[in-house]
């Protein structure tokens, strides 16, 4: 087939109504028992089914008693990928209506050990799996795909979760992710495209595992790498014009690199260091709601100088700017506490996302005296060192500030630097606190808490549907800086009273629309969208959501 031939069966209404058992196995279109005798008799179905039919509703509540039956998590896992590759229309709806339960199960946690697993529950494979061993055929390969992609999450699986490299195992990742684009944000499935680049694995377990699926060698590096990935880049633009790539867990040796690449001429973010930064500058947004502070009037001080803290004080700095503080002034509110100490001036060492934090100051090695030195109003955890912030970090913390904000975001919990019970309790329940894992309310002097995840997923669907729903040039830091306020903006006055920094998660949908709405927004004002700015902007992202239905 030409390439002309291959753009217009990708770009033509998608297969010329299939029929009978075809129907049936294609996810897309196959309803299952719901289909109902009329459909049967006009679409060749009579026999193939058991003659029952069941509505939508129906098998979702079978789908769901089946799933609370099973054992473990994983199995769980399992079971909805299989009905993820059976009937894509029931697994959305299970998913939207049962968001609190189901994303666990097909995002974090779980997918963190589905992904370990990965070459043993291998079922259907989903998305495109490309080589290093293809490279100068990138693109024959992405003309292979049926359908329009707008949207392609793609990794590389050097730096899966907090679990390393994983190699091939990590398109779970992609995976999971699209699905939530889908039911958190109504990205069609259609238009969702998972990536994974194989350029082999480092990892000595998977080269020694019989069932590895990837690439087994040792991972191509420098120039090569580089020259691959670009080849993907390229021809993703190429095949599918004005698709949004999200890079989504590569190591920080490449995730900077590649995002300062590409971020100014391509529809590119990095969810780890983007996402992770509007979810955090949400809650500050949220928690100054409470004190009535001025953002470009606190003081940050992270501990942690990864992806996830650069990433976050690179945001806080332009959001600071935008509020009428000079860079300057704006970078020097912003501290990273590493493994080796306080990033200060003059350490050697440093690499280039840490250097623009590293300000005038004698050396500190340890987080409490850089506490009681610096004097933050807010300390936020993301080195992913578990009880990092003790009940003497929390007590100075309460000492310095009447509500001293407490970030906890590493994960898993095991991780976290703090639980919400002792952030509540060693503050006089003063923190504002928002967490990276899961917690219970907390009872403290008769009052209730209810800590929050500061989630990426409450930020990257919105971001998604606004870019692609503007038909966006960029994604630009602006964009970010908007979806924080609307997500902020989300939380009600009732959250913020219990303790909540961030909206009730079953409300992902109306949030996201919302996020969608101003990232859309900046994209009409900084004329990178294509079209005429629609009058109504949540009416307009709200009209290109899909809700999965029969
Ligand atoms: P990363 O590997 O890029 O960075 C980790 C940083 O922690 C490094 O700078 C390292 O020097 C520092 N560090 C390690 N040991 C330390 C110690 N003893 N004291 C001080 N600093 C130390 O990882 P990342 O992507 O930045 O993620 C970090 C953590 O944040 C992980 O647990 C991740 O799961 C979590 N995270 C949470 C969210 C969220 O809740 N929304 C989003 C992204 C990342």
């Amino acid at each position: 087939m030409s390439k002309r031939d291959r753009t217009a069966a990708r770009t033509t209404p998608y297969s010329p109504s299939p029929h009978g058992l075809a129907l049936l196995r294609d996810p897309l279109l196959n309803k299952g028992t719901a289909f109902t005798d009329e459909e049967r008799d006009a679409l060749g179905l009579r026999g193939f089914l058991p003659p029952a039919v069941l509505s939508m509703q129906a098998q979702v509540e079978r789908v769901l008693t089946h799933l609370r039956g099973l054992p473990s998590d994983l199995e769980k896992y399992i079971a909805l990928n299989a009905l993820h590759d059976r009937n894509e229309a029931l697994f959305f709806r299970v998913v939207c209506d049962h968001i609190d339960e189901i994303q666990p199960l097909i995002y974090t946690p779980t997918v963190g050990l589905a992904c370990q697993r990965f070459g043993l529950i291998f079922q259907r494979p989903r998305g495109l799996f490309i080589s290093a061993k293809e490279r100068g055929h990138v693109a024959e390969i992405l003309s292979n795909w049926p359908y329009p992609a707008k949207l392609i999450v793609v990794t590389d699986g050097e730096r899966i979760l907090g679990l390393g490299d994983l190699g091939a195992y990590g398109m779970g990742i992609p995976v999971g992710k699209l699905s939530l684009y889908s039911a958190c944000a109504g990205i069609h499935p259609k238009l969702c495209l998972p990536v994974t680049l194989d350029v082999g694995t480092n990892n000595e377990e998977l080269l020694n595992d019989p069932y590895y699926i990837g690439l087994r060698q040792r991972r191509v590096t420098g120039t090569d790498y580089d020259d691959f990935v670009d080849e993907f880049v390229t021809a993703a633009r190429e095949t599918f014009p004005g698709v949004l790539i999200q890079f989504e867990d590569f190591a920080n040796h490449s995730a900077f690199r590649l995002l300062h690449k590409y971020r100014d001429d391509a529809c590119v973010f990095n969810d780890d260091i983007q996402g992770t930064a509007a979810v955090a500058l949400a809650g500050l947004f949220s928690a100054l709601r409470v004190t009535g502070g001025k953002l470009n009037e606190q003081r940050l001080l992270f501990l942690g100088a990864g992806e996830a803290a650069t990433g976050i004080a690179e945001l806080v700095v332009s959001a600071m700017v935008a509020e009428g503080a000079s860079e300057a002034e704006a970078l020097r509110r912003n501290w990273l506490v590493d493994s080796r100490g306080l990033v200060v001036k003059g350490r050697p060492g440093l690499t280039e996302h840490k250097l623009r934090f590293a300000h005038e100051q004698a050396p500190i090695s340890d987080f409490l005296t850089a506490i009681r030195t610096l004097k933050p109003t807010a300390i936020i955890g993301v080195a992913a060192v578990g009880g990092a912030f003790t009940p003497d970090v929390l007590r100075t913390m309460a000492r310095l500030n009447e509500r001293p904000i407490i970030f906890a975001l590493s994960n898993p919990t095991s991780k976290s630097e703090c639980s919400a019970a002792e952030a509540y309790r060693h503050t006089e329940g003063r923190a504002l606190f928002a967490c990276g894992s899961p917690f219970d309310a907390v009872q403290l002097d008769g009052k209730t808490f209810i800590p929050r995840q500061g989630n990426n997923s409450y930020i990257f669907p919105g971001v998604g549907l606004g870019a692609i729903g503007s038909a966006s040039r960029l994604v630009t830091d602006e964009m970010f800086m908007a979806a924080a306020h609307a997500l902020a903006n989300s939380v009600s006055e009732a959250d913020l009273q219990q303790g909540s920094l961030y909206p009730a998660l079953p409300r992902i949908r109306e949030v996201s629309a919302q996020i969608g709405a101003a990232v859309a927004g900046v994209a009409y004002q900084r004329g990178l969208a294509g079209g005429p700015t629609p009058n109504d902007l949540v009416g307009f992202v709200q009209t290109q959501m899909y809700d999965p239905s029969y």
